[in-house]
């Protein structure tokens, strides 16, 4: 697949080096930067999905746009038609009543992740004989600390998310309580401005500090320790803080309210769980729904639970090797989809 393990980098906000002297367990992610020919930026809800998400092109591929899946039509175990809509680019369906188009396949791949697979499913009336289907739904809950760093940062740049700790996870018992794990966010506006505190001129000005700024999930110990001038908590109540001491205090201050303490979460997994037997799930081991033979969903949707990390390199991983097994059954041919390739260097540094 292209993924290596990459020299860290310094757009972490000296997270690295920090989480090190705290000493907390880290190491750096493999990533996946090897990129296509051609590449289509088919999804891009952060860096680090728009910089590993590519598309060989094919003259045989007619991509739909503005289209939206909206029913199977299903009987005597088959897909017979797939019924899309065009929308708007605000998801607005262009006209309700217009004809729709029918997409008539040997085979149907249903790759909406883990909220739009099994909401397909359902709303076709797809058979689920054992009530599996859009069960077991699981996201993985986050909260935030922003720090304003001492030196320019950049964070939205180099490869995304290459710092994590898993600390909190391997130091505990595996029957014990839950563990969490510590990562440093890939810092594009959209998610920067939705943690910062606050509206109009306060949060200006704190935006015009975006070069400066680390997001970590969750852990102000190591922004201090890594130079952080200003800590704030993922709270709309919570002010910046000069020292530990102070945003634990805040911290302990602010009302764990709804609305008001932000947790968030962009790890959907499940709701068309894989099963060893149709009872316990919606797809078999290969990917093929257990009651639709020609039906694969390869997505996010597929995990039969939460795995505990994030799931976007599973995701590429199983998919490949479920799309590769899919492509031998219809073709009768051995198809390699994913290579390992050179990966692109982004700006390694000197912090190893
Ligand atoms: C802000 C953000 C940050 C993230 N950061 C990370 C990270 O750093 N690391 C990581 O591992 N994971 C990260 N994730 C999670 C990761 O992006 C997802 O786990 C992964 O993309 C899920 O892949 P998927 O193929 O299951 O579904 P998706 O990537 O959601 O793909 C589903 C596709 O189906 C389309 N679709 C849905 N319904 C329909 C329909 N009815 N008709 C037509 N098209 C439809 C959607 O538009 C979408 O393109 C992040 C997610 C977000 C939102």
């Amino acid at each position: 697949m292209g993924i290596e393990r990459l020299v860290p980098i310094d757009t972490q906000g000296g997270a690295y080096v920090a989480a090190h002297s705290a000493g907390y367990f880290h190491a750096p992610y493999r990533l996946s930067v090897h990129l296509y020919d051609a590449v289509f930026w088919v999804r891009c809800p952060c860096a680090t999905t728009r910089f590993t998400v590519g598309l060989r092109w094919r003259r045989w591929v007619t991509l739909l746009v503005e289209t939206r899946a909206e029913k199977f039509e299903i009987s005597n175990g088959f897909v017979q038609s797939l019924s899309c809509i065009a929308i708007e680019p605000n998801a607005a369906p262009v006209n309700t009543a217009g004809p729709a188009t029918q997409i008539i396949a040997k085979h149907y791949v249903l790759a909406g992740g883990s909220i739009n697979s099994p909401a397909l499913l359902l709303r076709s009336g797809a058979p689920d004989p054992h009530k599996q289907l859009g069960t077991r739904t699981f996201l993985h809950p986050v909260a935030i600390t922003t720090a304003i760093m001492a030196k320019t940062v950049s964070a939205w740049d180099g490869a995304p998310q290459s710092i994590y700790s898993d600390h909190y996870l391997n130091t505990q018992p595996i029957d014990g309580p839950m563990g969490f794990k510590l990562e440093v966010a890939p810092l594009h506006p959209v998610f920067f401005g939705a943690n910062l505190p606050g509206f109009g001129e306060k949060q200006a000005e704190l935006f015009r500090q975006h070069p400066n700024a680390n997001v970590m999930l969750a852990m102000a110990e190591i922004q201090f320790e890594a130079g952080a001038k200003t800590v704030y908590p993922g709270h709309e109540m919570g002010t910046g803080t000069t020292t530990l001491a102070d945003t634990k205090k805040t911290i302990e201050a602010v009302s764990m309210k709804p609305l008001l303490t932000k947790i968030g979460s962009a790890h959907a997994m499940g709701g068309c769980g894989l099963a060893g037997d149709a009872q316990r799930g919606v797809t078999r081991r290969d990917g093929v729904h257990w009651q639709l033979e020609n039906l694969s969903i390869l997505d996010g949707s597929l995990f039969p639970t939460s795995i505990g990390a994030n799931p976007q390199l599973s995701i590429y991983g199983s998919v490949n090797r479920l799309a590769q097994g899919l492509a031998k059954r219809l073709t009768g041919k051995e198809v390699t989809l994913a290579q390992k390739g050179q990966p692109q260097r982004h700006r390694a540094a000197e912090l190893g």
